[in-house]
């Protein structure tokens, strides 16, 4: 034990956060909103630290402490004032996640968000550990970039090593009959930022699933039934819990995100995002160590939310089951919504899109609308995972 270690932290990590404690969030965006709500029915106090003092979190939180991400400072104020700490963001510092550490414990830690929060780092380690992915190089300059691109011998996607999400920081090349020339690759290295990325084979997909895996302190780890995901734009569109996929594919990606939860020796929820390709294989696209957008249905569709269950895990509490209650789908609502083909805003007809059998709303109190912006949910169930999803895209066609 290091010697500028709090007296009390031992004790802190030796036993469960029981409520009435306060916990901590990295960052108060919908995730960490999400979190806070499900640790405040549960009686917990809620702090949390996001730039943004205006956050969609801070509706619901006790304190927020306006810092960045890499304000160490900030991050001790956060984690002395609380009995445990999580995060809803990969872009934390491991700085902050270690100096938040010395005044109680953070969970995921931040050995495995250094692997995670870079893009190379972590496509590396799922490599190097065998767990499937696709064809991929790492670039570090557009002369890089151009052997990528001509070893992988077709259409490629490159991703920023660091603060994509969502499609940003993304470029294509080599779609369709579009040359691949000195232009090209000027304009995809100046999309990621001119730094360094990965370079992966575009795959031709027949299928996007996600596991949620949660794993506490003490090893005990629950997989969630896969959810099945649509993407737009590179964006989730709409995600279905159950995944229509058969029963051998569904045990092979939750044993993937189990392994790849036990290897990490994960304390927390992570999010293992996979692809079918059109010929059935299954391959790791990339993990999330919190919330998962494609796990938001599992307030309706599992005994145990993935917000109840990030909960537990940070506070190591026993896990809540996570077997499949009724299918249930989501579809997200972006800025593009409210905002009309001429820059105005209009208020969504959320009292339609109410009448749709199975149907709820969910809003991040965001104030402005943007287009891509994650501004709330729609969320259905039905009988069938197919019903679940023909509710909630008839009820947002309403809007
Ligand atoms: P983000 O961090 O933005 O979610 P992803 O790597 O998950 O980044 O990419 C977003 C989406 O783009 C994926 O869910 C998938 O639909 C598409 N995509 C990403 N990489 C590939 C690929 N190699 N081949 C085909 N589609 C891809
Ligand atoms: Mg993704």
């Amino acid at each position: 034990m290091s010697g500028s270690m709090p007296m009390d932290l031992l004790a802190k990590h030796a036993r469960p956060v029981l409520p009435g404690a306060a916990i901590g969030i990295f960052g108060g965006g919908q995730l960490g909103r999400m979190m806070g709500i499900a640790a405040r029915s549960m009686g917990y106090k809620v702090h949390v630290l996001d730039p943004d003092p205006a956050c969609p979190a801070g509706y619901i939180a006790d304190f927020v402490i306006e810092a960045g991400w890499n304000d160490r400072w900030a991050a001790a104020n956060l984690a002395r004032d609380c009995a445990a700490v999580t995060l809803e963001i990969e872009q934390v510092s491991t700085v902050s996640l270690d100096e938040a550490a010395r005044w109680a414990p953070v969970r995921p830690g931040a050995a495995m968000m250094a692997v995670i929060q870079d893009r190379i780092e972590q496509k590396d380690w799922l490599a190097k550990h065998g767990f499937p992915v696709g064809p991929y190089r790492v670039a570090h300059s557009t002369e890089q970039l151009a052997s990528a691109v001509q070893e992988l011998a077709g259409p490629v996607i490159t991703k920023s090593a660091t603060g994509g999400y969502d499609g940003r920081g993304q470029a294509k090349l080599g779609f369709g009959s579009s040359a691949v020339d000195g232009a090209a690759l000027r304009k995809a290295w100046e999309d990621v930022g001119s730094a360094a990325c990965v370079v992966e084979l575009a795959l031709q997909l027949e299928k996007e699933i996600s596991v949620m895996v949660a794993r506490a302190p003490n090893g005990e780890l629950k997989v969630y039934p896969p959810a099945e995901n649509f993407h737009e734009n590179q964006i989730l569109s709409w995600s279905v819990i159950p995944a229509g996929v058969p029963e051998t594919l569904v045990t092979e990606a939750q044993q993937i995100a189990r392994d790849i939860a036990d290897t990490f020796a994960l304390e927390g929820l992570l999010a293992v995002e996979m692809f079918i390709t059109t010929d059935g294989t299954l391959l790791v696209n990339e993990l999330a160590p919190r919330p998962h957008n494609s796990y938001h249905g599992s307030e309706r569709a599992c005994v145990t939310s993935q917000f109840e269950q990030a909960i537990r895990c940070a506070c190591d509490l026993p896990l809540g089951d996570v077997a499949l209650v009724q299918p249930t789908a989501i579809a997200n609502l972006l800025g593009d919504v409210w905002l009309q083909d001429d820059g105005t805003v209009r208020e969504p007809a959320f009292d339609q899109a109410l009448t749709i059998e199975g149907v709820r709303l969910t809003l991040y109190e965001k104030l402005k609308p943007r287009r891509g912006r994650k501004m709330g949910h729609l969320s259905a169930v039905g009988s069938t995972a197919a019903e679940a999803r023909d509710r909630v895209l008839q009820a947002k066609a309403k809007l």
